[in-house]
């Protein structure tokens, strides 16, 4: 770390950051999310098979933002944003749209978002807000059956790759909030971060996850309550110099 360039900080962020505002994570005690098996409804594959179905379950998880709100979490981290000297980038795996109510500016989602379309056939990504039906015309070019959740599925490329390797080989700190570590390549960005000399990399989580041992720090609790912790803590590092 160079006394003379301020410290760049990296965030990974996962369903766990959004449970305690209701969204649901993923991967619950019984491998389902919402009741659904992933292959029926987060895959290329799926959506040939059964659009119905697919448009049906990012519908209700579309209307579903309309009920929840920003938790403590979310706020601590746009925070964190505003004040972080250095360069700042908030990777997120969730596909909701709590960090930018919140405020964040810098994120980059990089499984999609709910909040908007895509058109297979002329490319346009939209916002969107409505359900979304295979019946639905494309207001692009006009071609029905075209348009599909702007979500990358699995077996898909996640959006900002290159951008986020760029990241990842600077970062000084590594922040990782409710992710499971299971979902690649995300899972592997401790790892890669800490390749190219990132020194403290702090995982908060309720529990240990498969990812654990990359870390230098982990903090275990909900996120409603170790993440605003771990910001004030993080602002008086880098405020004397300790990051
Ligand atoms: P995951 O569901 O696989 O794992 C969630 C992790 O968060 C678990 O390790 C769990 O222990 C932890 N966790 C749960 N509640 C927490 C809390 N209150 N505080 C701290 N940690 C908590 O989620 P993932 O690793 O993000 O992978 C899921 C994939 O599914 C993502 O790629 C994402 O695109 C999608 N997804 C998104 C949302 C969303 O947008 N909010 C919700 C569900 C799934």
């Amino acid at each position: 770390m160079s006394g003379l360039i301020p410290p760049s900080l990296v965030i990974l962020s996962g369903a766990g950051l959004s449970a305690e505002s209701g969204v649901a994570t993923f991967r619950g005690a019984d491998g389902l999310w919402e009741g659904h098996r992933i292959e029926d409804v987060a895959t290329p594959e799926a959506f040939k098979r059964q659009p119905e179905l697919v448009h049906r379950f990012y519908n209700l998880r579309r209307a579903g933002l309309k009920t929840v709100e920003p938790n403590a979490a979310h706020h601590a981290l746009v925070r964190l944003e505003r004040e972080w000297p250095g360069a700042f980038v908030h990777i997120t795996q969730n596909v909701d749209d709590l960090n930018e109510r919140a405020g964040a500016m810098k994120l980059l989602h990089m499984h999609g978002e709910l909040g908007k379309v895509r058109c297979v056939w002329c490319r346009v990504v939209l916002p969107w807000q409505d359900d979304l039906e295979t019946t639905t015309p494309c207001p692009e070019c006009g071609r029905t059956g075209k348009l599909r959740p702007d979500i990358v599925w699995f077996g898909e490329m996640p959006y900002y790759i290159d951008e986020i390797m760029r990241v990842l080989e600077k970062a000084d700190v590594f922040l990782c909030i409710g992710t499971s570590g299971v979902v690649y390549p995300a899972a592997g960005f401790a790892r890669l971060a800490a390749d190219h000399g990132c020194q403290r990399l702090i995982e908060v989580n309720l529990e240990s996850t498969g990812i654990s041992n990359h870390f230098t720090e982990r903090r275990h609790g909900p996120a409603t309550v170790e993440v605003p912790k771990l910001v004030d803590e993080l602002l008086a590092d880098v405020a004397c110099g300790k990051v």
